[in-house]
Parts: C-alpha cells; structure tokens; sequence
C-alpha cells in the first residue's frame, strides 16, 4: 500500500531542512533493523513477556446477543501499561538501541502514549523527555504522575490549544536542538515517512494475532469487519494491517465528532479536512479558508488531533475504508454499555467505536472484530462526572 513514503497522494516527509539529517537516518536504517533476526528476537521475546502478548480474542457473547451479529474483542486495554501505545514504544525504542541514541523525546495527547514511552525508557535505562499540552496536563493528571514516577522529564507545550499537536510542535523543535543523540518516538501513524510505515509495522503484531485467534475460534482467518476508532490511527493501522489487501473484509474507522459535525468543535477529520500539510505529512488535516489548522475538540484526550494519518486518508479517498463520527455523547453512551454489558471499562476513545451500532445494522453471521485499544482507568474521573454516578 505504501510506495516511495507514499499512500496514494498522502504521506512524504515535509520537513524543515535541519531535521533532515535525522529523519534519513531513520529512514535509510528502519527496514534492515527491523528485518533483523537480533531485533525481531528482543522484540518479540518482550512482547511476550513484558506487554503480555498474545493479547485476548473474547467472543463477547452478551454484546453479541445485543448487536445481532458475532463480535468479538481484540483486548488491547490489556497490554503492560493499559493500551496498544506499548507496541510501538517498546519497538522504536529498540530501534534506537540499534540506532546507538541515548536519549528519548516523545509527545502525548492522552498521557497514554508518554506513559508508554517512560515505560520502555525506565526498561532500557534511557533519558526520557515527554512533551504534553498543558491543557491535558490538567485532565489526564494521572498519567501524569506515573511519567514521573517512571523517571520521566514531562515539559508543558502552553501554545496553542495546549493540547496534542502543541505538543508535537514542542517536540519537533527538540529533536531539530539535538539530532544526534536523540530518537524521536511518535505515537501513532503521523508525521514524516517513515514513522506510519515504521508505526504500522510495529502495531500489525496486532492483526497478525487477530489472524490465528480467529483461525482457532471461527474456522477462517478473516472478519466480515474490522472496526477501530482512529486518532492518528495507530490502533486501527495495527487491526487493518494484515486485511488491507483482503477484500473479504470491510474495513470501518471511527472519528471522534467533538460536539457534532456542525458544532466547530469536533475532531472528525476526513469528514471536514482537506488536504494539506501537518507534522511533516501530506495528508487530511481540519483547517480554515486560509489553511490555518483549527482547534480539534474531542472528550476524548487521545482523538483530539486536526489531522489523520496519510495511511487513513488514503484508505478514506479510495474508499477502502468506511469512516464513521461519533459524537461525544454516543460515545460516552457506548462507553456505559460496554460496562455493563461485558463488565469492561474502555478508554473514552475506545467507546466511539462501540457507538456504531447505533448507525449501522450487521447480519447475525457477520463476524465484527473490534480492538479494544485501551482500558477506561485514565478516564473513570470523566466517567463519573458526565452520568453523575457519584449522586446516586
Ligand atoms: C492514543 C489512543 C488512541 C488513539 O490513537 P491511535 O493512534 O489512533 O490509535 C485510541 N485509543 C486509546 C486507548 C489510546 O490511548
């Protein structure tokens, strides 16, 4: 699907002159390290052991019941750590064992990602600086305190909305500062080629397990649907990546609609992007008439972006994949539901997913996978609040 650091028209490296250096460094290196038979050993030993890979493909029998079709749950939010973000972050900061960087920078919308970036540096013994909104600092204070209880440095972006891709900015003029001894961890399928491909391929762990679980328990190797929720996507990258070429399987990708379509305050990228340029990528970013990107809402920290990664925009165009948006209030819905239903507290980002059944009807034999990106810990605070469950 990629070629020459291309999705179709999306992708690239659109990046200043003197992060260069850096990003070819990458890029000429990543493929051979990866290939290893030394990486791919350490790799997936750690996987194994450390994250708690295979992770689980629950027939969830009570939602089954509910939806009317066969769905089954791919149980990320059981990960070291709470979320899928370990894959990648115990894979890059291999990579930049091999790479011989010593110290790790790293931005995070949700804290998920610092989390699981902190995680791997205490792992590997490596200087670990995480840049963060300082609006989410404030809302995802929990995830907060467990940076800095694994060792990390975390620096407050106050530009902006003060949020994700503040943070970003932050940690693109870092890595610019100190090129050579520094790798750069992203957290999802964004920014220059080639961390979405780099992101993906770390992250397919996930459908390369979907694949054998589903062998096992259905007879045949392949869903009639996969359904993700997409910030950057790295989650929904990691389902989709071993179907992407299968057409037996439909493809569904959920975007966070903030407080609707209309509202201006929404996070539903292809819905009202456009193209253009962000982070170093070609792809569909939310901006103004003059091209200015505009503040993305979500109550969800980790969908709240402008933007989407080139793979998604490219499976959006081609029609690939069907995208979806939900709004908050769905969301928080489906997130309930899922509790009480199978006894699973979800990441809020998570619960956009599950919200679909509201607008799409399945067959009772369709086989729909979802992946359960994240558990809902980080999030109960917000929980609790929006259904008052502490006044009853
Ligand atoms: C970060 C996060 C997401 C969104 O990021 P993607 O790169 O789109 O996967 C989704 N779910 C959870 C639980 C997260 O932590």
């Amino acid at each position: 699907m990629i070629k020459n650091g291309y999705y179709g028209e999306f992708g690239g490296a659109y990046i200043p002159e003197m992060l260069y250096p850096a990003v070819e460094e990458l890029r000429a290196n990543y493929e051979e390290i990866l290939a290893s038979p030394n990486f791919q050993k350490e790799f997936q030993e750690l996987l194994e052991v450390y994250v708690g890979r295979p992770t689980p493909l629950y027939f969830a029998k009570n939602l089954s019941q509910k939806a009317g079709c066969k769905v089954y749950l791919k149980r990320e939010d059981l990960c070291h750590t709470g979320a899928h973000k370990i894959n990648n972050t115990i894979g890059q900061i291999l990579l930049a064992k091999h790479l011989g960087k010593k110290r790790i920078i790293a931005e995070t919308g949700a804290g998920q990602h610092g989390v699981a970036t902190a995680t791997a540096c205490a792992l590997m013994g490596l200087e670990c600086i995480v840049y963060m909104g300082a609006k989410d600092i404030l809302r995802q204070a929990p995830n907060v305190s467990r940076m800095k209880m694994l060792g990390a440095k975390v620096v407050a972006a106050e530009s902006g909305s003060k949020t994700l891709k503040d943070a970003t900015n932050e940690a693109i003029r870092d890595w610019i500062n100190h090129p050579e001894s520094t790798h750069y961890i992203i957290g999802s399928v964004v920014g220059p080629h080639p961390y979405p491909d780099l992101v993906a391929r770390l992250q397919s762990v996930i459908s390369k397990e979907v694949k054998k679980q589903l062998l096992k328990y259905e007879g045949r190797d392949y869903p009639d649907y996969l359904v993700a929720c997409v910030g950057g996507g790295s989650n929904a990258a990691g389902l989709y990546y071993d179907y992407l070429e299968d057409e037996r399987t439909q493809i569904i990708a959920v975007e966070a609609a903030g407080k609707g379509l209309l509202s201006k305050e929404t996070a539903a990228t292809t819905q009202l992007g456009k193209v253009g340029i962000i982070h170093g990528s070609k792809t569909l970013l939310m901006q103004n008439t003059d091209g200015q990107i505009t503040e993305p809402y979500s109550i969800s920290a980790g969908l709240d972006y402008p933007g989407i990664g080139p793979m998604h925009a490219h499976l959006f165009t081609s029609k690939r994949a069907t995208f979806m948006s939900i709004d908050d209030s769905e969301a928080m819905q489906a997130g309930l539901m899922l509790s009480q239903t199978e006894g699973i507290i979800p990441a809020i980002e998570t619960s956009h997913a599950f919200a679909i059944f509201n607008h799409k009807k399945f067959e009772p034999d369709d086989v729909v996978v979802f992946n359960l990106s994240g558990r809902g810990d980080k999030d109960l605070a917000t929980y609790i609040d929006y259904f008052k469950l502490d006044q009853q």
